[in-house]
């Protein structure tokens, strides 16, 4: 039997669910915002807009948007007949787009004149200034889908350190025909699934996205039987990092999670989620007729009555007003 605390420390949702929610109390997300930019991953030559989604809340003093082009270098080691790869990347300066003075709610959005360059790595910031001067903050970094390390997965939404973050690949299956939808749904779901649901949307500093270049292949949760399991991508190694390796097709399955392995309609933004709360967040079925197993940490199901008062003392959460 594990105690409270190994429960907590091996669920990292909930451990933040109950982090920020103190933190909540201290600071206000005013007005509450999303960042994001289109198309989520460029090529180089393409231009790319990004925009500030302005919803609840009192209107700003004002708002700035920021950028830093960073230079990606790769630089080619041997070393006893293995090859690695050293990234290196050269920052640039800083530069101030575009500010907006009192602006109204609603979505501000700005072009970036220069086309997007080969082989880099972009941040912009928000910054908003509230009418008592607090500020708040986006910050996402995205790389064009040029990113010259060929087996890793393309940065397309970054926010934090990995290590404080969930990791997010989108995988393009075999059965994906056309990959500029493809794109289109790796932000699409983004926005439409992860920054839409209430509770994963209040985290939208905490999630990384990733697109991968090569494909996996899923296969229907029925059919196992002829056509085996999920097939991960040849680069599966280099991904192994993320906590969640979307395997995103078009045609309609079952689908199912392997571990931080599953698969989803790629224009299904249901599914993510649902699949999503298995692989990220550790929650058994609870719909009728599936198998409501009882997870080992923090279980959202229960095998039995006697299982489900036995849980009851540590999860009880007193209540401070
Ligand atoms: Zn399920």
């Amino acid at each position: 039997m594990k105690t409270l605390s190994q429960r907590l420390a091996s669920n990292k949702l909930r451990v933040v669910i109950l982090i920020v929610s103190t933190f909540l109390l201290q600071s206000c997300d005013n007005p509450f915002s999303i960042a994001l930019h289109d198309p989520i991953a460029p090529a180089p030559g393409d231009q790319v807009t990004y925009s500030l989604e302005m919803m609840d809340g009192e209107a700003p003093k004002n708002v700035r948007l920021y950028e830093r082009v960073t230079t990606l270098k790769v630089k080619d080691l041997h070393f006893m007949g293995f090859h690695f790869q050293l990234l290196l990347p050269i920052p640039g300066q800083e530069v101030l787009l575009r500010t907006w003075t009192n602006p109204s709610l609603g979505t501000l959005s700005y072009t970036r004149p220069n086309k997007m360059p080969g082989s880099s790595m972009i941040t912009y910031r928000f910054e908003i200034t509230q009418h008592d001067n607090a500020i708040g903050r986006h910050e996402v970094t995205y790389a064009g889908r040029d990113y010259p390390l060929a087996e890793d997965a393309v940065p397309i939404y970054v926010t934090g350190d990995t290590a404080n973050t969930y990791d997010i690949v989108f995988i393009p299956d075999t059965d994906i025909t056309n990959l500029a939808d493809f794109r289109t749904h790796c932000r699409k779901n983004i926005r439409e699934a992860f920054f839409d649901e209430q509770t994963t949307r209040m985290f939208r500093h905490s999630f990384n996205f990733y697109m991968n270049r090569q494909t996996g292949h899923a296969t229907d949760y029925d059919n196992t039987s002829t056509d085996g399991y999920h097939q991960v991508p040849s680069n599966d190694a280099r991904i192994g990092f993320a906590e969640g390796r979307v395997l995103m097709h078009q045609n309609n399955l079952r689908n199912y999670a392997m571990g931080s392995l599953y698969s989803t309609e790629m224009q299904n933004r249901g599914t993510i989620l649902h699949e999503s709360g298995h692989s990220l967040f550790g929650l058994a079925d609870e719909y009728d007729g599936a198998p409501h197993w009882q997870a080992d940490v923090l279980p959202n199901n229960w095998d039995s009555k006697s299982d489900a008062e036995a849980d009851l003392p540590p999860f009880s959460v007193p209540i401070i007003m």
